[in-house]
């Protein structure tokens, strides 16, 4: 979904999104690595100043059924948040709008041909909510299961007592006196 930032409305715009909507479906399960099974929010779009900069805050709430990165048990992974990140037009350098930044920790984007892609600022508001890594709720029990697969990896590989006991005979055959 594209919104020509020229006709924005002088007081911005709201553009909510929910789980039948494909645009926000699709840019969401390309930041999930998932089909969202829920999903629900709205992207605000402040009015754009003179040098096309807009101010969008995305507000996600999503459900995406992942696996664990360490077990691979099957998780749910929920976002559920607001993010903020300052457009500006294709090649402006973002140095000439430092003091247009409110925040030092505002991320920048920005837009081509004048237009803003919602999906994309989806996607992007998405990837900054999600958590390095993936991993069951339950730390012991994804432990034990990550154990179990260590120790079934080990099995299936050579033991490693020939190659050591080479070296031992090879050791003992120096001359020692
Ligand atoms: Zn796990």
């Amino acid at each position: 979904m594209r919104l020509l930032v020229e006709n924005l409305p002088a007081n911005g715009r709201t553009v909510t999104f929910e789980l039948a909507d494909e645009w926000a479906r699709d840019a969401a399960a390309v930041a999930l690595d998932g089909a969202p099974v829920a999903l629900s929010g709205g992207v605000e779009l402040s009015a754009p100043t003179g040098k096309g900069r807009v101010l969008v805050t995305a507000t996600v709430a999503a459900r995406v059924d992942r696996v664990c990165d360490r077990c691979a048990e099957p998780v749910v992974l929920e976002v559920a948040g607001a993010m903020s990140l300052l457009y500006l037009p294709s090649g402006e350098p973002v140095e000439e709008n430092a003091d247009a930044i409110p925040e030092q920790d505002l991320d920048v984007g920005w837009y081509p041909g004048g237009e803003l892609d919602l999906a994309q600022v989806l996607s992007e508001s998405i990837a900054l909510q999600l958590p390095p890594r993936v991993t069951c709720e339950g730390v012991e029990a994804c432990d034990g299961r990550t154990e179990a697969l260590f120790a079934a990896h080990r099995a299936t590989l050579p033991p490693p007592t020939g190659g050591f006991s080479v070296l031992q005979s090879h050791g003992a055959s120096r001359p020692s006196k």
